[in-house]
């Protein structure tokens, strides 16, 4: 891939595939307990790194996993080195890592204050030992207190991931793990209710009849209180899954939901250039191969047809509370939204999954429920 003739996004994603282990409901693209593939994808993300001509600016940087923070001192600290050699960072600009509680030390905390990281994501998950446990997380609450612990030191914007609808998780337990985070007092909050992935150690142990998904409408009640509790503690909900305090959205999310484009290196990333989004190979160890080798690391490329395009963000777009505004749609995409989908629009609107606002469309309370109907609705 040539990026010297594409256009400049000022957004990056750097996708870290390093874990202790695989934990049974994930299907992230990673390796597990496999750290002498360290060396080589620094190597390789040298090499992918080498193809952006110049040193852009950005607004935004995200490095996401697996777990960044799995990487030793010294191999985590020539990736941030790597990046920054190849980007520049603009004023203000968010500098994401996701970690993980268990092994998170002073030196690595430290070392992410010192590369300029300015906000973490902190994968909590829960607080009760039984739901890590059955998760099959390495952390246990202690692990989540000495993180915090530490982060409070040098972050003041710390993000915490949520899971509910865990097997065996009742809506009292949920109720008290909101109540715990929210004492916390993180800046940002993702829930997510859990899936259970074809090829996962858990959707085998769900065939087995060994596990057991949450029941629909416990799942829609834990996703509702977290709406309510978040909310009456002064979390704004931006985005389905997402809670923010004023002024602490995750920026470099709201570019993918607003259709924005964005770099995208490592393994599985995606990058959205010039209206084409391409996809690296979902194999660590293919992707190290081919990018070593200097042959393209692509594993899907994806060019929209404007009206498909058009139609995709609107599915994206409802995913933000604020919903879509007609006039930006337009300026947007070069479509009006209601020439475009107006009947989609009535039809949902009339089942009480949509509802107008002033100069565009939201999801509805109940809509949220929904929304992944509505939004293949538009599709
Ligand atoms: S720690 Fe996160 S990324 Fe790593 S295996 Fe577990 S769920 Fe997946």
């Amino acid at each position: 891939m040539n990026m010297t003739e594409m256009s400049r996004p000022r957004a990056a994603y750097v996708h870290v595939p390093f874990c202790a282990h695989r934990c049974g409901y994930c299907d992230f693209t990673l390796v597990a307990g496999q750290e002498q593939l360290a060396e080589p994808y620094l190597q390789a993300l040298q090499l992918e790194l080498q193809q952006i001509e110049g040193r852009p600016e950005l607004d935004t940087l995200f490095f996401g996993g697996g777990t960044p923070t799995h990487l030793p001192p010294d191999q985590l600290r020539r990736l941030f080195d790597l990046v920054l050699d190849h980007f520049q960072l603009a004023g203000g600009c968010e500098f994401s890592v996701e970690a993980n509680p268990a092994g998170f030390t002073a030196e690595k905390m430290n070392l992410l204050a010192d590369a300029g990281v300015n906000r973490i994501s902190l994968g909590i998950q829960s607080f009760d030992s039984s739901v890590l446990g059955l998760l099959e997380r390495d952390h246990r609450r202690k692990d989540i207190e000495t993180s915090l612990s530490l982060l409070r030191q040098r972050f003041d914007n710390v993000a915490f991931d949520l899971i509910f609808a865990v097997p065996g998780q009742s809506l009292e337990l949920w109720f008290a793990t909101l109540g715990q985070a929210i004492e916390y007092a993180p800046q940002h909050v993702s829930t997510y209710g859990l899936t259970f992935e074809k090829g996962t150690a858990f959707w085998s142990r769900r065939e087995r009849g060994e596990l057991q998904s949450a029941a629909g409408d416990l799942e829609r009640e834990m996703y509702l209180a977290a709406i309510d509790q978040l909310s009456s503690a002064g979390f704004e909900h931006y985005e389905i899954s997402n809670f923010a305090r004023p002024g602490y959205r995750c920026r470099h999310n709201e570019v993918y939901w607003t259709g924005g484009s964005y770099y995208g290196f490592g393994p599985g990333a995606a990058r959205y250039l010039n209206g084409r989004r391409t996809t690296n190979h979902r194999s660590v160890t293919t992707w190290i191969k081919r990018t070593l080798a200097g042959e393209s690391a692509v594993g899907e490329t994806e060019r929209l047809a404007p009206e498909d395009r058009a139609r995709e963000s609107i599915a994206i777009g409802l995913r933000r509370r604020e919903g879509i505004e007609f006039a930006t749609f337009q300026q947007f995409t070069g479509f009006d939204l209601p020439e475009l989908a107006g009947e989609t629009v009535k039809r949902m609107t009339e089942r009480g999954w949509i509802e107008p606002t002033a100069g565009g469309i939201r999801l509805t309370r109940e809509g949220l429920l929904f929304a992944d109907t509505v939004a293949g609705e538009f599709l």
